[in-house]
């Protein structure tokens, strides 16, 4: 085993070698202009960049000229929400999400909250972090114009019923975005099956390179038309100027086709993993919850509370181990994970959790000394918690009197 152990991927990916491997040309040798038309260097560039853009269009049944570069799924978030806005302005200032979804959406429905005067409904979500299709129906009024919903929650894994809400998106003629940048390369994608008419997705998630991301913009049915974010050359069907990253590009393609290849054997190999580290964490320690749903979630994905223990200390007391806790660190405070609180975990229970995020190479040696260790550190960390001695004590420490000084 080499330490530290990687068990946060959810937050990024390494990059697969493979990915490497194809990116490398672009730097030097092939180093084209994608939109230079007249020269064998950009021809070059430009049917690596058309190859890649394929390979993406097919891991999510897209056509590819439904695909726009961005340099991430934040920046496609941004320009899903205010593309939209700036374009349907007219139609109605309504949109709809979930309390639960990524920063990227929250903030961008907030900036245009305050900023262009557009009514945003953040809809619950239920204790096990799913949207239900009815809330979202309910929500909608004549002025809505977009739903987005996240297929997949990057903190508990569960996985929202997204071809129920694209059927009621249809019904009612309003775009519905997704931010699938934790589903795509994971779990089979069908943007024609889920009703999707606007796509988030990165490269960094799914073993590519950081920087690169896309947003799938429906072509037919409804023909979508964003607002662009950025002016320029006119790149990316307008939707998105800028010199084009060939070898980023072509490094999210090539991650892309592996996804493709490997998903069917990969989500398998990783939710075994995965089951395994919850059985032997909770076969051995009492007081352990689960958060998210139990069986719709992402097969690498596992998030749980320690009752009794703060998720910090918990990371503190193994450094040889990189994982996450619900305490999200914000400059002086430490806040208890807003989707955890969404689901209706109390702060303490938030404040325990921890979010284990396997990936393509991890082992099951390394799964095994992660369970060992959580273990050790769990006990010992309860060990000196008076608040776990008087619980086991059966002291109710919700009726207790504390004293105030
Ligand atoms: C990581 C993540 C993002 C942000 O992606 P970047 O490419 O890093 O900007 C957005 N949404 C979700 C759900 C994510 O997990």
């Amino acid at each position: 085993m080499k330490f530290p152990l990687y068990l946060d991927n959810h937050a990024t990916t390494p990059m697969d070698p493979r990915v490497l491997e194809a990116m490398l040309p672009y730097f030097v040798e092939k180093f084209g202009n994608a939109a230079s038309r007249n020269h064998a260097f950009g021809w070059e560039a430009e049917e690596a960049v058309e190859n890649a853009r394929k390979q993406l269009a097919r891991l999510i049944h897209a056509d590819p000229k439904e695909i726009v570069f961005t340099s991430g799924a934040t920046e496609s978030d941004n320009l899903a929400l205010k593309g939209v806005v700036e374009m349907y302005r007219e139609k109605g200032d309504h949109i709809i999400t979930g309390l639960t979804e990524h920063r990227a959406v929250l903030d961008t429905a907030k900036a245009l909250e305050t900023k262009r005067g557009i009514k945003v409904t953040y809809l619950p979500v239920d204790k096990t972090g799913l949207v239900s299709p009815d809330d979202v129906r309910q929500a909608i009024t004549d002025k809505t114009i977009l739903i987005s919903i996240m297929l997949a929650n990057n903190e508990i894994g569960t996985i929202n019923p997204m071809k129920e809400i694209g059927k009621i998106a249809k019904e009612k003629g309003i775009l519905l975005h997704c931010d699938a940048t934790q589903g795509v390369g994971k779990i089979p994608v069908d943007v024609q099956e889920m009703g999707i008419d606007l796509m988030s997705f990165t490269a960094h998630k799914i073993y590519g390179p950081k920087g690169i991301g896309a947003l799938y913009v429906r072509k037919k049915a409804p023909r979508v038309r964003i607002a662009p974010m950025i002016d320029g050359g006119g790149h990316e069907r307008g939707m998105r100027s800028g010199t084009l990253p060939v070898p980023l590009i072509v490094g999210f393609g090539k991650a892309c086709e592996l996804c493709e290849q490997e998903m069917p054997t990969e989500s398998v190999r990783l939710a075994k993993m995965r089951d395994r580290l919850q059985a032997g964490i909770m076969k051995a320690l009492e007081e352990v919850y689960l958060n998210g749903h139990p069986t719709q979630r992402l097969p690498h994905n596992l998030n749980i509370s320690f009752a009794y223990v703060e998720g910090e200390s918990l990371l503190m007391g193994v450094k040889e181990i990189a994982l996450s806790s619900g305490s999200a660190c914000t400059s002086a405070t430490l806040e208890p994970s807003y989707v955890l609180r969404a689901l209706g975990v109390g702060s303490d229970l938030a404040h325990s959790s921890i979010r284990f995020g396997l990936g393509r190479f991890n082992t099951d040696e390394e799964i095994d000394y992660t369970i060992k260790r959580i273990i050790e550190i769990v006990t010992k960390l309860r060990e000196m918690s008076p608040l776990y001695e008087m619980a086991k004590e059966g002291v109710d420490l919700k009726n207790v009197q504390w004293a105030t000084h």
